[in-house]
């Protein structure tokens, strides 16, 4: 095996920098409060380091599930998040720790929670569009930052996209590299996988999936964030999928009122069953709606969020040329 990166058929990377820790974790972090969410196979939880006290989600991943051993698929997850490490908007891994049954992984905690919330809520507590601009091209610099890298995220939902702190609204953590893959030219990944209202088109055709594939998800992501309503939920599995794959949306006036014209046409740059046709993270952080003027919203700005964290990190050029455009 060459000494770059490898992967496996499934476009899996098994090569990481991260030292796992085969000492207590519970000798070094104590748990808080209640889970913050859990998954079929991981659950999350608040913890705080014992010396420093800094707060951290630890995300613990079950090694065997249904009788497979599947420490292969947390190293992908770990290499990934190690590959996104120097974008902001994508959670940020502290440790990593090994037990006997499980792989502990220390991520920045985001304080706000999923998005999903705001998604779901009442009109007063739910996004404002000029919110929602800002949140997305927050989600848009992690994505493109990811396919530039030649990662497919693969289950991106408003369950997986949280928020740095909720009242007053923070900024984007992408999560849960669970189903990511790496994408080239020669690889190609056939197999359904994902969440029924978020997958695309070609997932279901056992097409060929690329990074074309997130892009309809940040489609569907868009809209329910603006409508709370998904787009293409049915009764069951079945007709979520049939919806999907007839593209049947409802753009209909009373679902986007006051909701702007260019809104709308981002939208529909990004749900076209064609992958080919549908609009590139860089096309879309291009939009005129990422840069239309709606009236400003209170809310945290990055500068804000950074000068609080400051005694930490400072921030790095990147980050500060994101800071001059929000
Ligand atoms: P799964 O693969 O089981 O879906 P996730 O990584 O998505 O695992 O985590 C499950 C849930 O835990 C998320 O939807 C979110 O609510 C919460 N969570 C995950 N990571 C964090 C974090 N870094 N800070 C705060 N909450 C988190
Ligand atoms: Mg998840």
């Amino acid at each position: 095996m060459p000494e770059t990166t490898m992967m496996n058929r499934k476009g899996m990377v098994a090569k990481i920098l991260s030292r796992i820790r085969t000492d207590s974790f519970h000798s070094n972090y104590t748990l808080l409060g209640k889970e913050l969410g859990r998954g079929k196979f991981a659950v999350v939880k608040k913890c705080m380091e014992n010396p420093s006290g800094k707060e951290y989600a630890a995300k613990f991943l079950r090694k065997r599930r249904k009788g497979q051993d599947c420490r292969m698929d947390i190293i992908n997850e770990i290499a990934i998040l190690e590959i996104a490490k120097s974008n902001s908007h994508v959670v940020d891994l502290h440790e990593v720790y090994e037990t006997t049954s499980e792989i502990i992984l220390v991520l920045e905690y985001a304080a706000g929670g999923e998005i999903f919330n705001q998604c779901v809520a009442d009109k007063d507590e739910a996004f404002k569009e000029k919110d929602v601009i800002r949140l997305v091209r927050q989600i848009l610099d992690g994505v493109s930052y990811l396919h530039g890298n030649n990662i497919v995220h693969l289950d991106l939902k408003p369950q997986n996209i949280l928020l740095t702190s909720c009242n007053p609204l923070g900024n984007i953590r992408i999560v849960d590299f669970g189903l990511s893959r790496r994408v080239d030219n020669v690889e190609e990944i056939r197999e359904i996988m994902g969440t029924p209202e978020y997958v695309a088109p070609e997932i279901l055709n056992y097409e060929a999936i690329t990074t074309a594939t997130d892009m309809w998800s940040i489609g569907v992501l868009v809209y329910v964030m603006l409508t709370g309503i998904s787009p293409f939920l049915g009764d069951d599995k079945q007709s979520t999928y049939l919806n999907i794959s007839k593209v049947d949306i409802d753009y209909s006036e009373d679902i986007f009122e006051g909701i702007s014209n260019l809104a709308l046409d981002f939208i529909q740059s990004l749900l076209i069953k064609d992958p080919r046709k549908r609009a590139k993270a860089e096309q879309c952080l291009n939009h005129p709606w990422l840069s239309s003027k709606l009236e400003v919203p209170k809310s945290i700005t990055e500068s804000e969020e950074e000068q609080s964290e400051s005694e930490q990190n400072s921030p790095d050029s990147e980050e500060l040329v994101l800071m001059a455009s929000y």
